[in-house]
């Protein structure tokens, strides 16, 4: 879409406000609005200022001007908003160079895109993404060891609940979730809304359901698109379904592992290139794949520990990523096993739903910036033909230690991902895509904000284990 085509919609749709959404580096969107009457054809090269020192991971105070540039190819009017307002993706950009601002995650994921064309391998990768999360009736902070710092209630059976009326005793077992009709699943209409919400701003729901977990889970499948297109899905899929909720009275969370001895929250992403229209990833190798393909897998299991310190940037991440629940641990393929890294899907014959699927990313990512890393890292494989292996038929689950030893583990914690990725980044800084700089701040932010954080404070579970030391 050309400026003139926006500008002719906010027109005829009475809109009274431009709203551009843009994404800080952790991962969390931002929004900043103007009146529609200073969106004009010009806005679409010069701009809006704004003060980018206050956003976290962004630029210190020396350096805080930077422009908003919204992006004309998609726009949509947000559902929540009382007045009609058109909303855009805005990249940040310099004041003076109009150079994509070195921080800014949106910019990453074009550089991708474009450094993909560059190669000549592919003109397109085509990512879909499986974003699970939890809906809760109650979020509140208690010191309870079994829950860490909070208590989350689920409406379903609600066992605990003050109200009797509600204690009705419909309650989903612990990982037996997947997929139980109402009333144990009590969460249908407002994912189904969710779904009518997700159509109305252009993103196409394929599927929904209740997920694994005891304490809603929720999972809303929507359709494939490229890298880019994709990563912005994912940024206005979570706010859909965050506000969504709350307007049923109910919360949200995307962070991975909120619940102790469930599933978590896992976000799953299929991944195929193609070229001219056609598929890449179908041939005559192993589940149906072309070589192409399992370079890329081989590229992705190589890089997949520095790569997850995008893709499962959280130390809550890897609380999820241990054995039983379904998210993998360890380093490898299977056509079969869900137990692993990468799991071929071979549902059909068709070479066009040829792709692959990396179980490692959870939703608590910034998309921009996970993606480009996974699509960096197979590229890195198919340029520099790295095999991956051969494919694990087995359950790693099932495995006794012994045999366990050969295959190479995920990190077991933030601080180990962040250290694979200080010794791990040459691939991503191909193409000028990643700069040093982000990668830095990246870890930097991530030590100090996070895996410090939670270092230095005594854990709610040491009151438990200690206290009677
Ligand atoms: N929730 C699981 C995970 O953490 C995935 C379940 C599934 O296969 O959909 O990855
Ligand atoms: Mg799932
Ligand atoms: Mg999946």
């Amino acid at each position: 879409m050309d400026p003139k085509s926006v500008l002719n919609f906010a027109n005829d749709e009475g809109v009274k406000f431009v709203d551009l959404r843009f994404t800080d580096l952790p991962g969390s969107w931002q929004h900043i609005s103007f009146p529609i009457s200073q969106l004009t054809e010009e806005s679409f090269t010069e701009g809006f200022g704004f003060d980018a020192s206050s956003i976290r991971g962004w630029a210190n105070i020396s350096e805080s001007d930077m422009l908003l540039i919204p992006d004309p190819s998609r726009f949509w009017i947000d559902p929540f908003f009382e007045e009609p307002t058109l909303c855009l993706f805005a990249d940040v950009v310099e004041p003076l160079t109009h150079q994509g601002y070195i921080y800014d995650p949106r910019s990453v994921a074009e550089r991708a895109e474009a450094y993909l064309r560059s190669t000549g391998l592919a003109d397109v990768a085509y990512f879909g993404p499986e974003a699970e999360f939890f809906v809760f009736d109650h979020v509140s902070f208690l010191n309870e060891p079994h829950h860490a710092f909070f208590r989350f209630e689920s409406g379903e059976g609600n066992w605990t609940s003050d109200n009797p009326d509600e204690n009705l005793g419909f309650r989903i077992r612990t990982k037996e979730g997947y997929v139980p009709v109402p009333p144990f699943d009590s969460l249908q209409d407002l994912r189904s809304e969710i779904a009518l919400n997700l159509e109305a701003v252009g993103i196409s729901p394929e599927c929904h359901h209740h997920e694994v977990a005891s304490g809603g889970q929720c999972e809303i499948d929507f359709r494939f698109a490229s890298m880019l297109t994709t990563a912005d899905n994912l940024m206005l899929f979570k706010y859909i379904v965050r506000n969504t909720a709350l307007q049923y009275g109910k919360s949200v969370t995307f962070m991975p592992k909120p619940l102790y001895g469930d599933n978590g929250s896992g976000m799953h992403c299929h991944q195929s290139l193609w070229k001219d229209g056609q598929p890449l990833f179908g041939g005559d190798q192993y589940a149906d794949l072309s070589e192409m393909a399992l370079y890329y897998i081989g590229g992705l299991l190589k890089h997949a520990p520095a790569v997850v310190a995008f893709a499962a940037p959280t130390t809550n991440s890897y609380k999820r990523l241990v054995p039983g629940y379904e998210a993998p641990v360890n380093l490898a393929y299977s056509a079969r096993n869900r137990s692993a890294a990468i799991r071929i899907p071979v549902l059909s014959k068709n070479p066009k739903t040829k792709r692959l699927e990396f179980r490692p990313p959870d939703p608590s990512c910034n998309p921009y910036l996970a993606l480009s890393a996974m699509l960096m890292a197979g590229l890195d494989g198919i340029l520099n033909k790295i095999h991956p292996g051969e494919p694990l038929e087995k359950d790693i689950y099932d495995m006794d230690e012994a045999e366990k030893l050969h295959i190479p583990r995920l990190p077991a914690s933030l601080e180990e991902a962040l250290a694979a990725l200080e010794a791990d980044h040459e691939f991503l800084l191909a193409g000028g895509v990643f700069t040093r700089e982000l990668i830095t701040r990246h870890i930097e932010y991530k030590r100090k904000r996070e895996v410090e954080a939670l270092r230095l404070r005594p854990h709610p579970i040491e009151f438990q284990l200690y206290f009677d030391v």
